[in-house]
């Protein structure tokens, strides 16, 4: 079979699976032959080995049960980096990347960053790479999760600016630490809105995702502690899921934060809260 042919089939098999079965073919194929789309564009009338053939067979099911793209091929781009994933990490996702930005304009030299729930280490990675000048400590309650940023980290030169702690929220930082800016991209799915999920975000795991009964566990339990772990002026920001903004905004105020910024994301959905910690 000739890699034209392939592609076809492979197009074919996907057809309803996802919205573009033919880019998707082309691009497990070249995943295939570790070259990129338009290299394979190149050597079409090529013959596929079987080995390779057999590979692409095995993505195509993959794909097929619904096993998101980015989990085939383990990687995402976040940030202009490409960061690995796999099935114990959310893929990160281009709207938070909106919260980076905002931190990142907040930053001062100096500062010392948090980053609750790093998962693939997304947030917490691009932070120190894009503000050299900060320390950034990342948590995660998935020991896997950890080893995954971690590494991360190593392959964009930023490890030795990052402490990774395993940890269930601030339960295992240094004790007396207080940060600058604390980020969060938290699970804010409510619990009974994850069977409605596509099946390619039910393949994420579930502790990403989950939000308890309203979406909002995880904002009320951080955003009850963050006065104990952050300096006065110091920022909190956070991702938020639609329709969030008014109660998230409530919490923060109730606890002690003020001036309270939303941001959208380009869809028009309010997407980013940030708000400062005044005394
Ligand atoms: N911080 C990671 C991200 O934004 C993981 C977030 C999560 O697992 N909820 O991609």
């Amino acid at each position: 079979m000739k890699v034209y042919e392939a592609i076809n089939w492979g197009a074919k098999e996907l057809k309803g699976v996802c919205d573009n079965p033919r880019l998707e073919a082309e691009l497990l194929l070249a995943h295939c032959f570790k070259i990129n789309r338009t290299a394979l564009f190149l050597r079409r009338e090529e013959e596929v080995s079987k080995e390779q053939l057999e590979r692409f067979l095995e993505f195509i099911n993959m794909r097929k049960s619904h096993i998101p793209y980015q989990y085939i091929v383990k990687k995402q781009c976040f940030m202009g980096l490409e960061f690995f994933v796999d099935e114990n990490v959310l893929i990160p996702r281009p709207e938070t990347e909106i919260l980076v930005e905002e931190a990142l304009k907040r930053l001062k030299r100096g500062d010392v960053v948090l980053d609750i729930g790093t998962g693939s280490g997304a947030i917490a990675v691009s932070i120190a790479k894009y503000f050299p000048d900060c320390t950034v400590y990342a948590v995660d309650i998935s020991k896997k999760a950890i080893e995954i940023a971690k590494h991360n980290a190593e392959k964009q030169g930023v490890l030795d600016r990052i402490f990774f702690i395993e940890s269930d929220l601030f339960c295992n930082l240094p004790p007396n630490l207080k940060f600058d800016f604390i980020v969060s991209n938290p699970p804010y799915i409510k619990k009974r809105e994850i069977e409605l999920l596509q099946e390619e975000v039910k393949k994420e795991p579930i502790v990403a995702l989950d939000g308890g009964e309203d979406g909002l566990f995880f904002y009320k339990k951080i955003i009850r502690e963050a006065p104990f772990y952050i300096k006065s002026g110091g920022k909190i920001g956070f991702e938020i899921g639609y329709s969030q903004k008014e109660e998230v905004t409530t919490l923060l105020e109730e606890s002690g934060f003020k001036d309270v910024e939303i941001i959208k994301d380009l869809a028009g959905i309010d997407r980013v809260i940030i708000a400062e910690h005044k005394l």
